[in-house]
């Protein structure tokens, strides 16, 4: 049988903080099912790699640099998409940032950073690309939440307020733009081993690898997630597998939160 099962070929996907873990994933695994990948994200030099990467081995990507926390950054993609693909059928909005801190501890100032990536982010650039896929006659979304968008945890009140803010956001764009053939849905990945991952250790002063391997043990599949474990299911939210499938999240964490 040769069925194109995800029927995301040609399909213009756009996905935030494409330079690196679970976005730089994403975006190679997209590509390699067809699509042409846009890749956003404020590293730029970390996003020109990529995209020049992809792009050797005959994949479609374009990076644009863009700040999702900046409406001006917004717009002008919305621009450049429009001029250049005409439409956007996949949106993953992915970009995050996290400070490992209580309310007490935390700046105000480290406050309103990670809920401006984190949260602000998803509603900026759906704000902008929605018009494009909806007149295009619809699309797919998909968000990043996080197990602690379910849950609590600890030394991470920001972070986690801006994830169960990314998957309440989720249903209600999915209930407002479902009329608009628009799914919309969340993907809550475990700890999975990616540079904000390994950030984190240094943040709570832990060893890496000790933090890395704790961090898998007491899941019933024992390890840490890696990047493309998330985009699996990236790939199946975006595509036409899930055709039926909006306003939801899909746990991806090794059973961690089970
Ligand atoms: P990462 O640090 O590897 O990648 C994040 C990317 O986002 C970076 O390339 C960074 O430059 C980019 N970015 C940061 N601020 C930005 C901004 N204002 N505008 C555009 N891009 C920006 O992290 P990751 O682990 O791949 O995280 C991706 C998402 O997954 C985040 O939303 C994160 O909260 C979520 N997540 C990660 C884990 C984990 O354990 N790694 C677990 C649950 C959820």
């Amino acid at each position: 049988m040769n069925r194109d099962y995800f029927q995301l070929k040609n399909k213009v996907c756009v996905i935030t903080g494409a330079a690196s873990g679970i976005g730089l994933a994403t975006a190679q695994l997209l590509a390699e099912v067809g699509s042409k990948v846009v890749l956003l994200d404020i590293n730029e030099k970390n996003g020109k790699e990529v995209e020049a990467d992809l792009n050797n081995q005959g994949r479609s990507a374009r990076f644009i640099k863009c700040d999702v926390t900046k409406s001006a950054d917004c717009q002008h993609v919305q621009e450049l998409l429009e001029k250049e693909y005409g439409s956007v059928d996949v949106l993953f909005n992915n970009a995050g940032i996290i400070r490992r801190k209580s309310v007490v501890e935390l700046e105000e100032n480290d406050w309103d950073l990670v809920i401006d990536v984190s949260l602000k982010g998803v509603y900026l650039l759906s704000k902008y690309l929605i018009p494009l896929m909806a007149a295009a006659g619809g699309g797919s979304i998909i968000n990043t939440g996080s197990g602690w968008g379910l849950k609590g945890g600890d030394q991470a009140a920001a972070y986690c307020a801006a994830k169960a803010g990314v998957v309440n956001l989720t249903k209600a764009m999915a209930i407002d733009h479902g009329p608009q053939n628009i799914r919309v849905n969340c993907i809550c990945p475990g700890d999975t081993d990616t540079p904000l991952c390994r950030d984190e250790a240094k943040q709570l002063n832990l060893n890496e690898d000790i933090f890395l391997i704790s961090s898998g043990a007491d899941r019933p599949l024992a390890r840490i997630g890696k990047p493309q474990d998330i985009a699996n299911g990236v790939l199946f939210l975006a595509s036409e597998l899930a055709s039926w499938v909006t306003g939801t999240e899909l746990v991806v964490d090794g059973g961690g939160l089970a």
